[in-house]
């Protein structure tokens, strides 16, 4: 194997490039250079330690839109261009990937999750997104197998209008699978659970069990159906361990980092984290386990802490990188509380719930911002976004900061003078990417005039807003093929379009997942496009979205997803 210097390879290659016209980072060739003759008498040589050829490399760089392949350097890409010329730089240690004609993207980046909600779940109970009741029962039939008589099993994510079968779980379906332990399962969005016989038996509950104020047991025929909602579950509390371990939780993170790489992430935002979740990033990261890089948002009390110890936002790493505060103004869009300056179609008296006060928001966003903080509020309903405005506008005018990017977490309902304003402040709104294809059925709330303005990707692209990618899973999918479907052709799963008006094309989907999303993490320039000097992430797709039929974009097979040069997801 040719051993050789990082510099050296940089010297070879920027000559070679030169020569051949590949696109290269101008720092970085001259930082090699200069290193390259100060090291010239080792007799060391430099090749780099990935290439791809035969792409069909959409590097979403204005610079080189298109390329057909890339050299990749200690997990950065230090050269663009034909396969030929890259070809050429290969040495007898590099590893050549042949895309064999398929589509090479940047690694997407998802500027608004939450990936411990299902990666803690995922290491202690049974993940129930799948599409068949038939699935589901084999699942928990599996997990009961392999847990003590008498435990619990529990399941979370189920969605009855995800399933072939269209309707709720029952707790016959749970007790044909397991009959001989307790079962819990959890909705995907929350609110409503179902179990099975030993679950109620275990919780006192029967079928002439007294109804609790404000939740329900149903009941019909004189028996259980399996369903319980909102305070019935107190039933259930504590009946089962709810905490994990420091073990659990790094696990939890690897699982979860395996699946967003599965989809083609490479970086994610943890929109809402606490000190567990903070710790067990680490953990994961030092033991090698994780496979996305991850920036956060912090809950308030971790903000307090950090701040204390004179941190602000920006620390950190590529890998992991404390990012703004996170507060919350409004309720859900999928839940329909968000706080609107109109009423809900059929609640005529219903503009939904603000939780945060515009005092308070005034108070929480001056405190963070005067001491460094990016501030990222949830604000869905257009009349919570006007309060956030003026807490944004307010704080930008007392202590001015160039380019502070402040969020707006969702930015669901948007208007003409909203727009304006956000523009104007330099914030940045994170829609829902996978909302419109997945939730379809909630937007009846809304109806089609204001759904006309809600996760507007299309208002905010014309007026130059950089809008980013944001999938707030586990309340929506995470999956970035499915956004970009959603987000191009506005249409839900039964077909039904809402909101046609704003319809963003395949190649501005493509940005607002890679580049727009680095922007909302100040990170624009080490990633979200293949660029020579930046961090080599990216995506092997089996098609071109541009070429497949904009209603099956979603089917495409992502074949490989590589994070720093490395190689994470093989589909
Ligand atoms: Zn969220």
């Amino acid at each position: 194997m040719r051993r050789i210097t990082r510099s050296q390879f940089f010297r070879e290659s920027a000559t070679l490039g030169a020569a051949l016209g590949l696109g290269y980072a101008p720092a970085l060739a001259k930082e090699a250079e200069q290193a390259a003759n100060a090291q010239s008498q080792t007799g060391a040589t430099s090749a780099p330690d990935v290439v791809l050829v035969n792409g069909r490399v959409i590097t979403i760089d204005p610079s080189q839109p298109k390329a057909e392949a890339f050299a990749i350097k200690n997990g950065t890409f230090v050269a663009v261009g034909s396969s030929d010329a890259v070809r050429n730089l290969a040495g007898r240690g590099t590893q050549l990937i042949d895309a064999a004609g398929m589509t090479v993207l940047p690694g997407f980046i998802d500027a608004h999750s939450h990936p411990t909600m299902a990666g803690f779940a995922a290491t202690t109970q049974v993940n129930l997104d799948v599409r068949s009741i038939a699935e589901v029962q084999r699942r928990l039939r599996a997990k009961a197998a392999v847990t003590p008589p008498g435990d619990w099993v529990i399941g979370f994510m189920y969605d009855d209008t995800k399933v072939a079968e269209n309707r709720m779980l029952t707790r016959r379906d749970l007790d044909e699978a397991v009959p001989d332990h307790p079962v819990f399962v959890t909705y995907r969005g929350g609110h409503i659970y179902w179990a099975n016989s030993k679950a109620f038996e275990k919780a006192g509950i029967t079928a002439r069990t007294p109804q609790p104020a404000g939740g329900q047991f149903y009941v019909e025929n004189g028996e259980l159906t399996g369903l319980i909602s909102e305070n019935a579950r107190e039933a259930f509390n504590g009946l089962w361990p709810s905490t994990t371990t420091r073990e659990q939780r790094r696990e939890g993170v690897k699982i979860v980092s395996s699946m967003m790489a599965a989809s083609g992430l490479t970086s994610v935002t943890d929109a809402e984290a606490s000190l567990d979740d903070f710790i067990a990033y680490q953990d994961a990261h030092q033991a090698g386990e994780m496979t996305f890089r991850i920036y956060t948002l912090m809950q308030p009390p971790v903000y307090e802490k950090l701040k204390a110890g004179g941190i602000r936002t920006g620390f950190g790493d590529e890998w992991l990188k404390v990012g703004g505060v996170k507060y919350v103004a409004d309720g859900g869009a999928a839940t329909r509380t968000m706080y609107m300056s109109t009423p809900y179609v059929g609640r005529p008296n219903d503009y939904g719930i603000l939780t945060m006060q515009p005092e308070a928001i005034k108070e929480a966003v001056a405190e963070a911002h005067s001491h460094g903080w990016q501030v990222g509020i949830h604000a869905n309903g257009d009349r919570t976004i006007e309060y956030v405005l003026d807490a944004y506008d307010a704080a930008l005018k007392r202590w001015p900061r160039p380019d502070a990017r402040l969020r707006i977490e969702h930015c669901s309902l948007v208007t003409p003078r909203l727009l304006e304003r956000i523009r104007d402040g330099g914030y940045i709104p994170t829609p829902f990417y996978t909302y419109i294809y997945f939730h379809g059925e909630k937007w009846v709330a809304y109806g089609e005039e204001k759904m006309r303005m809600m996760f507007a990707h299309r208002s905010f692209l014309d007026y130059g807003i950089p809008v980013a990618a944001a999938s707030d899973y586990t309340p929506g999918p995470f999956e970035p093929l499915m956004a970009i479907q959603s987000m191009v052709t506005r249409k839900d799963i039964h077909g039904r379009v809402w909101g046609s008006n704003q319809r963003i094309t395949v190649d501005e989907a493509l940005r607002v997942c890679t580049i727009n999303a680095a922007r909302a993490s100040f990170e624009e320039s080490l990633k979200g496009s293949i660029t020579a000097g930046k961090l080599a992430d990216f995506v092997v797709l089996e098609n071109d979205p541009h070429d497949v039929d904009p209603d099956r974009i979603v089917d495409i097979r992502v074949a490989r997803t590589v994070l720093a040069g490395r190689t994470v997801h093989q589909g």
